[in-house]
């Protein structure tokens, strides 16, 4: 017994020896590797595998939460309903749960260390407006709903990852959080994420974002977007008596015609979309307003800003056509705004970030390969604020994701599900002592 310890420490020893050897001398990348060995170790430890293992036999159980997650409907700004299912399974993972203020679902893990926190979370609202059909069908190995990937698949794997660690009776070094947040989606404006941080600001020393399928990439540089919506009103009319007054449909269509003309660069990276147009009572009424959504991304703030820019005079030039037009313009007005709905701030984890190394190092044990990607995601507020951060898929594929078929199939999962319990370990480590 002690001969067999004594010996996998002198070749944990010689492990840690040759991973240092092999790297260039430098301090950062130094911790680095130390960290990606102590993430091999983990690996090898006894409790750890037995979390590991936990997930094999029980995956038709997570599979089971996934869909009854997804068929629990959760716009934005309503996720109590899925919140409160969230509650229940991180209790009976023996977490101690509160919800806080803003909705979130925070289970906590009770580290030796509780000045430094690990958060674990997965956003729980979907971009479907209530009323959706978010029954889930299945279809040979797959699973078809709205939500089902995103971010059934996310919520699914938080709860099966806190089971994984009950079962093993995981203590770790540093205090985890278990999050079920709300707001991710389109006007949540990462509300919930936001919250979060705030509250745990000073102990928190790195977040994992749990987002769709895959294990292909990780996110680790934060993409900033802006929201704005475009309102333009008159005074409305008759279509026939009065014809003639200024027309908030035709000012919005002729101002996103000019927008949609807007040149844009490749790179950086820069996109446009006009995601939602609605106005008008009747079609034979002249609309007293017209509404507009625009999403904007860019890898640059500055072409962000400068398309900003773009929108507001493309607005204010097809108002001033539809107000040049030659009718009788005499008897009406229109009035036009450009508000911001939401804005995320881009950031980026530095690729000697202890977290990246406990990825890595991860993806190593269970075997996968994993691009670097950017990406709009609740990783956003943490690696704004200089918290590392990473958004990484919960396994598994998916595709669809935003519309009515969306998909999701399980095969693979497990992969998924020991890359982030390893990476969450990896950042959290075991607690020296034996007992929880
Ligand atoms: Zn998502």
């Amino acid at each position: 017994m002690n001969g067999t310890r004594a010996r996998s420490r002198a070749v944990k020893r010689v492990l840690v020896w040759v991973i240092l050897f092999a790297m260039p001398v430098r301090s950062s990348l130094a911790r680095q590797s130390t960290r990606s060995a102590s993430v091999v170790q983990l690996g090898e430890n006894e409790q750890v595998r037995a979390a590991l293992a936990w997930f094999a036999p029980n995956l038709m159980w997570i599979n089971d939460q996934q869909a009854r997650l997804t068929e629990i409907p959760a716009p934005a700004f309503q996720e109590g309903q899925r919140a409160a299912v969230l509650k229940t399974l991180l209790s009976a993972a023996g977490l101690a749960v509160q919800v806080d203020a803003t909705g979130n679902v925070i289970g906590e893990l009770r580290g030796v260390n509780e000045k430094e926190i690990v958060a674990l979370s997965a956003h729980l609202d979907t971009v479907f407006p209530a009323g959706t059909d978010v029954k889930v069908r299945h279809e040979g190995s797959r699973m078809l709903a709205p939500g089902i990937s995103d971010n059934g698949t996310g919520l699914a794997a938080l709860a099966a990852i806190a089971r994984a660690l009950e079962e093993a009776q995981i203590k770790p070094q540093r205090t985890i959080l278990f999050v079920a947040n709300v707001g991710e989606e389109g006007e949540g404006n990462l509300r919930g994420m936001r919250a979060l941080v705030d509250a745990y600001r000073s102990r928190l020393k790195a977040v994992i974002v749990l987002d769709g399928a895959g294990t292909d990439h990780v996110t680790t540089i934060a993409l900033a977007s802006r929201r704005l919506e475009v309102v333009i009103s008159g005074p409305g009319g008759h279509s026939w008596s009065d014809f003639g007054m200024p027309n908030p449909i035709n000012a919005l269509v002729r101002g996103s015609v000019r927008f949609i003309n807007t040149k844009v660069p490749a790179s950086p990276r820069t996109t446009f979309n006009l995601g939602q147009i609605d106005g008008g009572t009747s079609i034979n009424s002249i609309p007293y307003q017209a509404r507009l959504k625009v999403d904007v991304r860019s890898e640059s703030e500055s072409e962000l800003a400068r398309l900003e820019s773009a929108l507001r005079e493309s607005i204010a030039a097809g108002v001033r056509d539809e107000m040049e037009s030659p009718r009788d313009r005499s008897r009406g007005k229109l009035e036009w705004k450009v508000e911001l709905l939401g804005s995320r701030p881009g950031g980026e984890l530095a690729a000697a970030s202890p977290l990246l190394a406990a990825l890595r190092a991860s993806d190593a044990i269970v075997g996968n390969e994993s691009r670097i990607e950017r990406s709009s995601t609740d990783a956003n507020i943490p690696l704004s604020l200089g918290i590392d951060a990473i958004s990484i898929g919960a396994g598994g594929n998916g595709g669809g994701a935003h519309s009515l078929q969306e998909w999701y199939d399980p095969a693979g999962r497990e992969m998924g599900l020991k890359r982030a319990l390893l990476t969450l370990l990896g950042v959290a480590d075991l607690a020296t002592e034996r007992t929880r």
